[in-house]
């Protein structure tokens, strides 16, 4: 079932979760244990990310098939620009589409390790919303997810003209967008209201990512451009001194559920957990969050 429609029955829940695929085989089964822990949540739906080389894309099939097939989950499968001509594009959305998978999120993915800039394909999937354009036109009973950001994307020449980008792979044929991370729930309302004031009407689902490590956070910061808040971050940092990410994952978790329970006190469509393929520590926040 399309995600848009799911998230329109109030009965439903309002937490879905985001995995990727483990570099290995042999981490596997760990992976589909992690998948059994976490589906006690009753996930609206699971995503599956999309890497930049061949293997790990044939990964994110296999694992959003088994979802499906195995673990009666809804998935999304990822799919970025990234090396996307056309027929490599219909090739994996036609597989999606045996497998029953009825939800793609499109992106245009990152450059390559040790590339700089994003090179299109000779096909011209240069931007997400090319590639929102191509799967309305020739598969439109796939839904369709896009990705929003509060802060901004780091290529952006502006908040503004960010925010029109995303309004226009909504006006394509994107569903809902989710956003990337933020540790500010003031950052997300606000984007939320600029979308409105935009015209945005689409639900826009925040992504909550719970910290595991500092070093990790810090890097992945720093790439996407979030903020860490300077009191938050003084936090971690104590805890690190203290008792290294045993202590800090303590404060993430904390920090994590507080604003899960925030957004959905208040309204937010659903909350989309970056599980970062961690059951314990996804299912200790979910724990503290009154659904
Ligand atoms: C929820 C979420 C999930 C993600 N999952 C993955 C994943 O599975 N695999 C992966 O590789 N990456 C993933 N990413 C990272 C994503 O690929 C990067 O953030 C990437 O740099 C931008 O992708 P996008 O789809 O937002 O691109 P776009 O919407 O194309 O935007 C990229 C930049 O170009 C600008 N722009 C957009 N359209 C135009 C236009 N028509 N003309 C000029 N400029 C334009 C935007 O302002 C922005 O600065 C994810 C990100 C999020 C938020």
């Amino acid at each position: 079932m399309k995600i848009k429609d799911l998230l329109e029955r109030p009965e439903r829940s309002k937490i879905s979760l985001e995995f990727f695929p483990p570099k290995d085989r042999a981490l596997w089964p760990k992976f589909f244990d992690t998948v059994q822990r976490l589906r006690g949540l009753d996930p609206l739906f699971a995503s599956v990310t999309y890497g930049a080389g061949g293997s790990t894309q044939a990964a994110t099939l296999e694992i959003v098939t088994t979802l499906k097939r195995d673990f009666a989950l809804e998935p999304m499968a990822h799919l970025t620009c990234v090396g996307a001509s056309a027929q490599i594009l219909r090739s994996f959305l036609d597989d999606l589409d045996r497998a029953e998978v009825a939800n793609v999120m499109a992106l245009r993915g990152d450059p390559p390790q040790g590339e700089t800039a994003f090179t299109p394909s000779d096909d011209g999937f240069q931007h997400a919303s090319d590639l929102v354009r191509f799967i309305a036109a020739e598969y439109p009973d796939m839904g369709v997810g896009v990705a929003g950001y509060p802060e901004g994307h780091p290529e952006a020449v502006g908040l503004k003209e960010d925010l029109d980008f995303l309004k226009m792979k909504l006006e394509l044929g994107g569903d809902f967008a989710v956003t990337q991370l933020f540790f500010d729930n003031d950052i997300y309302w606000k984007f939320v209201q600029r979308t409105r004031e935009a015209g945005i009407t689409k639900p826009i689902l925040p992504g909550i990512m719970p910290i595991f490590s500092l070093k990790f956070i810090q890097r992945i910061t720093s790439m996407c451009g979030a903020t860490l808040p300077a009191a938050f971050l003084r936090d971690l940092e104590q805890a690190d001194a203290r008792g290294g990410d045993a202590a800090v994952q303590e404060v993430g978790m904390a920090h994590a559920a507080a604003q899960i329970q925030d957004l959905l006190d208040n309204g937010a469509p659903g909350v989309h957990l970056y599980t970062m393929n961690r059951s314990d520590g996804c299912l200790r926040i979910m724990e503290q969050v009154r659904r």
